[in-house]
């Protein structure tokens, strides 16, 4: 996310009708059967305030006055208020319970009757309200609610409900905060509540940004679409830094319209990309513009500039993994290609407390973040991360604690990993460029693996922007994981993914490894195992690639038991290692002379060039059923695509 390895592109304001404009293209592409915001019926605001940063540049004094306290003192919000229509009286304003945090949240009466339901049940056409309209039209009026609530603390979420009545077609949310210098993300959750894990839960920006919409066939840019069902919507607002307790408040218009021609449904996930063993390459960590900080870097990949990227670099598959949004996996299909594998994916995001990447989910699943670590209190819709763990593996997908040793962005579910149910079964510890951070994550990794724990290691790019991520050493592919997998689809990346049967590299057409080990009959490969007596020796084979130049290190449990100075660009070498008494493992690492990032030439990287999973050494028989297995080596070096095999 923004600030990770020092990528913090100031934002650029656009100005509002280039927002706009974004975002009318922006639906106009990606939901062509969406109904132009026009047809939303009288009143409706369509798209105009959508991003519309300051709907209300021209609110009269009184647009809001009566509606916020607060809000009249002026000059302290960043953005103006959006127009709210003069409320009927006090007997039309409800003061909601804001859930927790002590906030309050004023409804302002609407115009509309319909578009509107009281949340608290009672008199909501009652006396003093506006008369309704003499002419019936078929829809009505957009409504306006008004929310606030005080941001107080860093890892705070405050919650502010309202209430959508039926008739109501497009949701429309913008949010003004008091101290310019509060960092809010903002979100919602549709009427199916803001409960953990809510399958309510339609979309979230960081900071970056915020006003968004959704409406039934299509929604803004991280949002989702779908029906606008009646009943209690709940807005969400992570509060990420405030240097002291300020005022939020969020607009809410609600527009009715026709029911949509046809009802949004999403595309189609990639199939079967190609259906036969082989080793893969792919980037595990790619951003979207869904994320808002990427989008906020302007030049970040679409899911379809993702497929091209990996034409142009020789990678086989890319996980969209955007900032707790699934709307980059709607349409993976189309965006796809038939020669890519873009897998359906998240970055759990928890602002304070570490970030995690999802590969392999579907279309419609969405993880939730909010999580604290034990011995903390859990938020109200909060959970433990084993829930967020368990989660994740029943919907089939690959976790891995991202960027886990990167300063303000750490994994601190630490001692959670002390339990298999706490521990991800994955480890990022190679994020972009090779630095300080990543040789920390190796050196915790290979502390786990000491204890025994299986956790798989991975790469991945977490490419934001493609301009500033280049000034950094980003850039897709950087690094690549290399996976031995059945067929080059989902399922079959991710069952590798979770065996360990990959090792990661420096960049798609970086140096390879690949490490056998053997015993008897018995014969694995990365992320396998090979068992026999204490003691018992296991012959271990190292063919490394491009590698030419570079040291090839066998690491076992007990530390480094040989280090190769590599003289050529294909060369095996060989060690015997014993089973311990208490199992291990062996692993490789393939170093060679650190590199100076392009346009950086202060800022170098470390020298890690290739890394591999271990392959794990027990005492005891192998089981019945265990068969070797192999995994040969492409016939050429290099990515498949430059291949001629
Ligand atoms: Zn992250
Ligand atoms: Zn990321």
């Amino acid at each position: 996310m923004c600030g990770h390895h020092g990528v913090d592109t100031p934002c650029q304001d656009l100005t509002r009708e280039a927002l706009e404009a974004q975002e009318r293209r922006y639906v106009a592409e990606r939901y062509p059967d969406a109904q132009p915001p026009g047809a939303n019926g009288p009143g409706a605001d369509g798209a105009d305030a959508a991003d519309g940063t300051d709907a209300a540049r021209s609110a009269g004094p009184g647009a809001g006055a009566g509606a916020v306290k607060g809000a009249e003192a002026g000059g302290g919000w960043t953005r103006a208020p959006a127009p709210v229509p003069p409320p009927a009286g006090l007997s039309r304003r409800r003061v909601l319970t804001v859930a927790g945090f002590g906030g309050g949240a004023l409804l302002a009466g609407g115009a509309s009757v319909l578009g509107l339901a009281a949340c608290s049940g009672d008199d909501r056409a009652g006396a003093g309200g506006p008369t309704p309209r003499a002419t019936v039209t078929s829809f009505p009026p957009a409504s306006t609610v008004v929310l606030t609530g005080t941001a107080a603390s860093r890892g705070q979420y405050l919650y502010l409900p309202f209430d959508v009545g039926p008739g109501v077609n497009r949701v429309q949310v913008a949010m003004a905060k008091a101290d310019p210098t509060a960092k809010l993300g903002i979100g919602l959750f549709d009427h199916r509540g803001p409960a953990y894990g809510s399958p309510g839960f339609r979309g979230i920006y960081g900071d970056e940004r915020s006003s968004f919409f959704v409406a039934a066939d299509s929604a803004s840019q991280s949002f989702l679409p779908g029906p606008i069902e009646p009943g209690r919507w709940t807005v969400i607002v992570p509060v990420f830094a405030v240097p002291a307790p300020t005022q939020v408040m969020v607009t809410v218009t609600l527009s009715g319209g026709p029911a949509p021609a046809r009802a949004f449904a999403p595309g189609a996930t990639v199939g079967m990309v190609l259906n036969k063993p082989g080793w893969y390459r792919g980037d595990l960590h790619c951003h979207t513009p869904e994320s808002s900080d990427a989008w906020n870097q302007r030049t970040a990949h679409t899911p379809a500039a993702w497929a091209n990227v990996c034409r142009e670099l020789g990678l086989d598959f890319a996980a969209m993994t955007d900032h707790n949004v699934v709307s980059q996996n709607l349409f993976l299909a189309r965006d796809a290609g038939s020669d890519v594998l873009l897998m359906p994916g998240e970055e759990m995001t928890n602002w304070s407390f570490g970030h995690a990447t999802v590969s392999g989910i579907d279309v419609g699943d969405w993880l939730d973040f909010r999580q604290t670590p034990e011995g903390m209190p859990l938020p109200e819709n909060g959970a433990r991360i084993d829930r967020f763990l368990a989660t994740a593996r029943d919907m089939g997908a690959y976790v891995a604690a991202a960027h886990p040793s990167f300063p303000g962005l750490k994994w601190q579910f630490g001692a959670e990993m002390e339990r298999p149910a706490g521990r991800p079964v994955g480890y990022e510890l190679w994020t972009g460029s090779y630095g300080p951070d990543d040789e920390q994550s190796v050196q915790a990794w290979d502390g786990m693996l000491r204890k025994g724990w299986r956790v798989c290691a991975n790469g991945g790019s977490d490419l934001h922007g493609v301009e500033s991520g280049a000034k950094q050493g980003f850039k897709a592919g950087t690094p690549t994981t290399v996976v031995y997998a059945d067929a080059l689809e989902t399922k079959a990346v991710i069952a590798a993914l979770r065996a360990g049967r990959s090792f990661v590299t420096r960049r798609p057409d970086g140096a390879e490894c690949y490490l056998t080990a053997s015993r008897e009959n018995q014969r694995a490969i990365v992320g396998g195992e090979v068992f026999g007596g204490a003691g018992d020796p296991v012959s271990v084979q190292v063919r490394v690639r491009r590698a030419g130049g570079m040291r090839a290190t066998v690491i076992t449990q007990a530390g480094t038991l040989s280090t190769t100075q590599v003289t050529s660009d294909d060369q095996t070498i060989e060690a015997t290692v014993p089973i311990p008494p208490a199992g291990g493992y062996v692993r490789v690492e393939v170093r060679g002379s650190g590199h100076t990032y392009e346009g950086m030439p202060l800022a170098a990287e470390g020298d890690m060039e290739c890394l591999t999973n271990p392959i794990w050494l027990t005492v005891g028989n192998p089981p019945a059923n265990l068969r070797p297995t192999t995994a040969p080596p492409p016939d050429r070096p290099g990515p498949r695509r430059t291949s001629t095999s």
